[in-house]
Formats: structure tokens, sequence, C-alpha cells
């Protein structure tokens, strides 16, 4: 029977058939917002799906360098261009790594949530709720950070995910990939729900520049990624648009990709008419130029 067919339920957000258009203007006569984000998923990025992998400790030694390198370079980064970012961190990281994530807090980067053990919130997972509960817990414990922010550990999300983010006071998401503008979601009782930032599946570092035993692609050169970074963000600005990134210090921080990155941030300032924000600078614009909607 088609109607009993489980794929006439696929769930779908409003349609836009105009082309799209910028759903508010930057600050200061900008023509682009660029969502600086980083994930410090550290060794949690290899035991999310799979916690025999604590027993891989080469593969394990992947998250290590966050800690011990590689978070480091990407603040020195950071602090030379005076910018801020945000940094999604799991529960995990701030209680196993407080020296590495006090460091960030210091520096004055606003402290997203990203989950406890990373464990992805696939449909039906027993683990949301404790994953958010614990989150919040560590951040707030070692940190003294109450969220607004939130990111998806492994890159999914489902509709359980975005009815709790609003009971647990989130602000705003950065998980989705469907469009270039933020936007307001909607839960299923069509009630409005958090603020997205979605992000741009090209920023993703770890897709581009990062090749492993248990996490196996081809990798790509830094120039041919600059050239798609910059192409991408001055077609971005063409637009009226935002991206975001999605960088992992075991990735960005490495020698080669570190530099990459040190010119594509050249790049954007260089231009001058990019804004370069925090989620939550831009997610309390977006709240702003939509109120009253
Ligand atoms: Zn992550």
């Amino acid at each position: 029977m088609p109607s009993e067919h489980p794929w006439r339920t696929i769930p779908t957000l409003p349609s836009n058939p105009s082309p799209p258009a910028p759903v508010c203007a930057w600050p200061h006569g900008h023509h682009a917002a660029l969502f600086l984000s980083v994930d410090v998923d550290a060794e949690t990025a290899w035991t999310d799906d799979d916690p025999t992998r604590t027993g891989h400790l080469v593969s394990l030694s992947f998250g290590g360098y966050e800690a011990r390198v590689g978070t480091g370079k990407m603040l020195e980064l950071f602090r030379q261009l005076g910018l801020s970012a945000t940094f999604f961190i799991p529960g995990w990281v701030a209680d196993t790594y407080p020296a590495m994530t006090e460091a960030i807090a210091r520096d004055g980067h606003e402290i997203g949530h990203h989950g406890y053990h990373h464990l992805r919130p696939d449909p039906g997972s027993a683990f949301i709720e404790d994953e958010l509960a614990q989150g919040f817990a560590a951040l707030k414990r070692r940190l003294g950070v109450v969220p607004v922010g939130y990111r998806a550990p492994g890159g999914e999300f489902c509709e359980e995910l975005r009815a709790a983010l609003v009971r647990h006071g989130i602000i705003y998401s950065s998980s989705f990939r469907d469009d270039v503008r933020p936007y307001r979601h909607r839960l299923a009782d069509g009630s409005p729900g958090t603020i997205e930032l979605p992000v741009s599946a090209n920023f993703d570092d770890w897709m581009l520049g990062l090749s492993a035993r248990f996490s196996p692609r081809s990798i790509m050169a830094p120039r041919d990624v600059l050239g798609m970074w910059r192409d991408e963000l001055d077609e971005v600005a063409e637009w009226g648009a935002m991206l975001t990134t999605v960088l992992h210090p075991q990735v960005s921080g490495r020698p080669m990709r570190l530099r990459l990155l040190r010119e594509f941030l050249a790049h954007a300032m260089a231009r001058g008419d990019v804004w370069l924000a925090t989620g939550q600078q831009l997610a309390a614009h977006f709240a702003a130029a939509t109120a009253g909607d």
C-alpha cells in the first residue's frame, strides 16, 4: 500500500520558490557573515560510535593532538588576528582537559554545547537527554558556562532533539545543511524552535584534511581548499548570505592546515565587508532582525 510506505513521511521544511534573498541585513553594512566555529572533540570523535576504540591508542592519538598541540595553535592564530570564535565542546572533553578548555574560555571565545560523549543523536536514541544534561553540567562545573548554542555531534539530528533543545533553553543550533541564511526551526506541534545557523558542508575540515584507519578518505591539498573556500566566501558575499566553518583542532591545528586557515581568514578580513562573528552574536542579530515577524 503506497500510503503506508515510510518514505511518505519524509519531513521537509517550507520550500522557497524564489531565489534566496538575504533574510536580514548584516550589521555595519557587511555583505556576508562568517560564523567562525570549532568543534573540540578530542578522543570522543573516535569513540562515539564504537566504544571498543578506547583500546586503539594510535587512532585515539589523533584526538589527543588537540590538547597537546592543535587547540593551542588555533587559539594563538585567533589571538594574532584578534578574532572571537565559538568552540563547541563535549562535556567529556571539558572534564578530561580542563587546562585546554580553560584556555579557550580565558581567551574570551564562546563555548557551545556538543553533547557529553559526542554520541550521535539518532531518532529514538536513549542517550539524547543524558547527553544534554551531562554536557550542561560539565561546562558549568569546569568553565562556569551555561551555553546558548548547540551543535549536534556526529552531524545528525532528530525531531526529539529539536524539542529537547527548546526545553533546555538553547537559543541556537548549528547543525543543518539546508540554507545559507539563519532561520528558525519549527517543532512538530508548530511552535517555534531554536534559531538555526546552518553549517557549510564545504567548510568541514574533517572531510577535506584528515584520513585515518577508522576515517579513511582522500584529503585535499590546502592550495585547492583555499581556492574553494575563497570562491565560496566571495559568492556568499554576492548573495548577502552567511557561511559556517566546522573546524577541528586535530585537523586545522596541523601545520599545513593552520597555514591554510590563516590565509583564508586573512582573505576574509581583507575584503572588509565580511562580519566574522560568534554564533551567539549571529543568533542575537537574527532574533532582533526578525522580532515581531
Ligand atoms: Zn564533533
